[in-house]
């Protein structure tokens, strides 16, 4: 087993990855940036260092400062969370040339899907069926035009490189692909440093449905059902649930197969996530591949009662998976609110302050992650979500109200929530029928 994992992350996340750690015996070193010196996850760790000043550049993307930090303490090992560092191949391959483990999949392979692009054409070539579009990047704006074309208006024009909800752009017409292609280019350039796009037809009143998979470096390989995941705010998920409304155990297993098929065309090991979108005639169609731990991976969590921190973990240290698909038998129901420090109210402009007051729920079947606390001063430079709300229940109905009790109960003083935003999503009678798609937020007037 691993000796010592060091957390190159912040936030609740990298608590979650230190409890994780802690339950199987293995030492842990936190890193943290000078506005986090007082974050739970620097408390919580059995040691911390100060990997530079506020701004992730300076700090939790600092690679040199990090690879340091593990040498100084000697982890043997770095688990890289999401976001930040978590889908950088380069600094998954300086991992390994310095002999510490990287907790993910092989530098490789997180190059290959981290061009959005390229997997696609890998998953086909695996006969995993893709959303139709170009084949491969865009070359330039009169290849667009003909691609466009071929395609059927509405399209969608996506960054290769993109990733959180950002560079991608709906053009339902002609008129708009010019700007919208100059539009995506940049704004790609700018959050990615890649101008690399690539066009998929829109398809219309989608649901996003994601496959949890856990694959050793063995070459065995489990998916642990589905998590629904169309809740979605500008293209970045609100709401997460487990199993989904759209998802029959055929169609499930149908998807589960073709998640399989797409880890071993990439020689994939760890946890992973393949993303589909499945249409109103129930077809599905890849769309990426999260080479990490998700935000909403406890949804999965508490309907198969496995912990994917955990099985990171073994699968890191060698070890073989301890089940076969036919152990896999997900029970029950479970729902993620996503807590942020935001105002709905104002465009959902980040709120960050000092917590003055803070009352989490509780009870059967309520999970809470987060690194919040009561006198905590939430830093303005990162992301908004302070915490997660997890339920489980035993059907679809007992979840949903199991989470609006619990929302009601959550106080949380000092900072502007979306709190009341999250419980009209539960309490939209639409949400609870099912009967919505990537749409509905808007559709709805939620927001
Ligand atoms: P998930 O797929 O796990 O739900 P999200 O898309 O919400 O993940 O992203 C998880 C976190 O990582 C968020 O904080 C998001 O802002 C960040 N993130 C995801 N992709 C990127 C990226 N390519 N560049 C920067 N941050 C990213
Ligand atoms: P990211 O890397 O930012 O997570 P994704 O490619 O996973 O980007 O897309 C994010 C969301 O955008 C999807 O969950 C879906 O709601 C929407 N989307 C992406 N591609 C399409 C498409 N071809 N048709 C309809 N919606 C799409
Ligand atoms: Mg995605």
């Amino acid at each position: 087993m691993l000796n010592k994992v060091l957390v190159a992350n912040r936030g609740e996340i990298a608590v979650r990855i230190i409890r994780a750690c802690r339950e199987l015996g293995i030492k842990t070193v936190a890193v943290y940036s000078e506005a986090d010196k007082d974050a739970l996850h620097t408390r919580l760790a059995d040691e911390a260092v100060c990997i530079g000043p506020a701004p992730s550049k300076k700090s939790y993307l600092n690679i040199k400062n990090i690879l340091e930090a593990a040498c100084l303490t000697h982890a043997d090992s770095i688990h890289p969370g999401f976001g930040f560092l978590s889908e950088n191949a380069d600094f998954a391959k300086m991992c390994e040339e310095s002999n510490i483990k990287f907790i993910g999949p092989s530098y490789k392979v997180i190059d290959l899907m981290g061009n959005k692009s390229n997997a696609k054409a890998l998953m086909k070539s695996a006969k995993v069926p893709v959303v139709t579009g170009s084949e491969g990047s865009i070359k330039g704006y009169k290849e667009a035009c003909e691609i466009a074309d071929k395609v059927g208006y509405p399209i969608m024009i996506k960054a290769a490189a993109g990733g959180g909800g950002k560079g991608i752009r709906l053009v339902t017409k002609k008129e708009e692909l010019e700007d919208s292609y100059n539009i995506v280019k940049q704004e790609a350039k700018v959050s990615f440093n890649d101008d690399e796009i690539y066009i998929e037809k829109f398809i219309e009143n989608p649901r996003h449905v994601e496959i949890q998979v856990l694959a050793d470096e063995h070459g065995n390989a489990v998916y642990l059902g589905e998590r629904d995941c169309t809740v979605q705010r500008r293209n970045q998920k609100v709401i997460e649930e487990s199993p989904s409304t759209v998802v029959d155990d055929k169609l499930r297993k149908k998807m589960g197969e073709a998640a399989i098929n797409a880890v071993k065309a990439a020689k994939y090991a760890n946890a992973g996530t393949i993303e589909f979108l499945v249409d109103k005639n129930k077809n599905f169609y890849f769309m990426e591949m999260n080479t990490r731990i998700q935000v909403e991976h406890p949804v999965t969590e508490m309907v198969t009662g496995i912990d994917i921190v955990k099985e990171q973990l073994r699968i890191a240290s060698g070890e073989k998976l301890r089940f076969s698909q036919s152990d896999i038998k997900p029970k029950g129901h479970s729902i993620e609110c996503r807590i942020n420090a935001e105002c709905p109210e104002k465009g959902f402009m980040p709120s960050p302050g000092t917590i003055k007051e803070l009352l989490f729920p509780g009870g059967n079947g309520v999970r809470i992650d987060t690194s919040v606390y009561t006198g905590y001063t939430i830093p303005p430079v990162y992301d908004s979500m302070i915490a997660k709300i997890i339920v489980h229940g035993e059907n679809r109905e007992e979840a949903i109200n199991k989470m609006k009790r619990a929302l009601d109960e959550c106080v949380i003083s000092g900072v502007d929530t979306n709190i009341d935003f999250l419980y009209k999503i539960l309490d939209n009678e639409n949400f609870v029928k099912g009967n919505y798609d990537t749409s509905f937020i808007k559709k709805e007037n939620l927001a």
